[in-house]
């Protein structure tokens, strides 16, 4: 009989009942490290008082109005936005792949508005992930998630990731952007180096392409920046954001430069509940913290830590750990024993990570997090792999 929640998730036999910052408390008592922070979603840890604050005051004065008509918080959270990056003008929605969404849909757009309707197709890359709506399964291009779901949204046209010569020979006439996350999360912790983003920056502007970054995953201070893409200095034309905004209260958002967004008319696009009241207080709330100005330094800092402790793993376990990979508090683990297993064992010892393609551990700390939970963190990663080879080998011993 299936289960009353559709069964598409592999979930652990596992649930929480309470956080404290950077800890999750199961319906036991027994407390978890989360190192898996909702998938980079609880960027401030879990109730902090300053999100929780806003989100009870909001609460207790207005949930919801619609977009028919004003909402203060939408305009100060987007004001802010466009002060603290390259963007001209916000759109909010609830998830990141409505982000992504408007994002495509912002290019075709902005080359229909120009007479050039006909260039609608976005450039995206090998292992990408934009979401799992279907013109999301078609950014993103993976067969796993494509199969079974009728013909792929056309208008996507993949090439290897990092490959310039690729990118080169897939613009077309038809081009309407390029999509890239500047970090490939889901996909393994794969970067692009800045010297590639430039170069498809270059691209954009000389063929007439919009550049759109994913940032779902990596922005909001994850990689020790407000944004990843300060890290290269190239600015994209369009940007989706969602994860951290909402420190856990469900918000997306697509930043874009006033030319990027010039098709975008009244009427062209909406959502129901994106941008309302209680999200908006959250996502303020979200930024009065990360905005400070020694919150973004403090997480470089531990990322610093965290990246030089975790360094020494693979010689320590050569037979567990190949590299340690990412930037900031967005790090992979590559490993030999199959990833979902080794997740399990650290599970087991109370440490949450998160796998990603490419037999990758994520780890996605909180983004207040402090070097003894690095520690903490690292006591059992060790722990788990001096367990891991004895346990490993009995199937192929039986
Ligand atoms: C999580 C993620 C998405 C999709 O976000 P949802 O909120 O699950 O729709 C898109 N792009 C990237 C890079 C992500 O990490």
């Amino acid at each position: 009989m299936i289960p009353s929640v559709l069964p598409t998730y592999s979930r652990a036999d596992l649930a929480f009942v309470r956080g404290e910052g950077a800890y999750l408390i199961a319906e036991d008592g027994t407390r978890y490290l989360d190192f898996g922070a909702g998938i980079a979603v609880n960027a401030l840890g879990h109730a902090h008082p300053k999100l929780v604050a806003a989100l009870s005051e909001q609460a207790s004065r207005l949930w919801h109005t619609s977009n028919l008509y004003r909402v203060p918080g939408q305009e100060r959270l987007a004001r802010r936005l466009v002060e603290a990056t390259f963007a001209d003008t916000v759109f909010f929605g609830n998830s990141g792949v409505e982000a992504i969404e408007c994002a495509l849909k912002m290019a075709r757009r902005f080359h229909y508005a120009r007479g050039e309707g006909e260039r609608f197709r976005t450039i995206t890359f090998e292992g990408a992930f934009h979401g799992r709506t279907l013109a999301a399964i078609a950014a993103g291009g993976q067969p796993k998630y494509l199969e079974g779901f009728g013909p792929k949204v056309e208008g996507f046209d993949q090439v290897p990731f990092g490959d310039l010569r690729a990118v080169d020979a897939a613009v077309a006439q038809t081009s309407a952007a390029i999509l890239i996350e500047p970090i490939q999360g889901e996909g393994g912790l794969c970067p692009a180096t800045p010297e590639f983003l430039r170069a498809l920056r270059r691209l954009c502007d000389e063929r007439g392409l919009l550049l759109i970054f994913d940032e779902v995953q990596t922005g909001v201070g994850r990689t020790g920046k407000l944004f990843a893409y300060e890290w290269s200095g190239v600015e994209p034309d369009i940007m989706a954001i969602a994860k951290g905004i909402g420190g856990g209260f469900p918000i997306g958002a697509c930043l874009a430069t006033e030319r990027a967004a010039s098709g975008m008319t009244v009427g062209s696009h909406a959502s129901t509940f994106g941008g309302n009241p209680l999200a908006m207080a959250v996502g303020n709330a979200v930024l009065d913290v990360v905005l400070a100005p020694e919150f973004l330094p403090r997480v470089e800092r531990v990322a610093n830590f965290a990246r030089q402790q975790l360094a020494a793993l693979p010689s320590e376990y050569p037979h567990i750990f190949e590299d340690v990979r990412g930037q900031g508090l967005m790090l992979g683990l590559k490993i030999k024993v199959p990833n979902t297993a080794f997740i399990d064992e650290l599970r087991e010892r109370k440490l949450l990570a998160v796998a990603a393609g490419g037999n990758v551990v994520r780890l996605l700390p909180p983004l207040i997090v402090e070097e003894d939970h690095v520690r903490e963190a690292l006591r059992i990663l060790g722990e788990a792999a001096a367990a891991f080879p004895a346990r490993a080998t009995e199937p192929e011993a039986a």
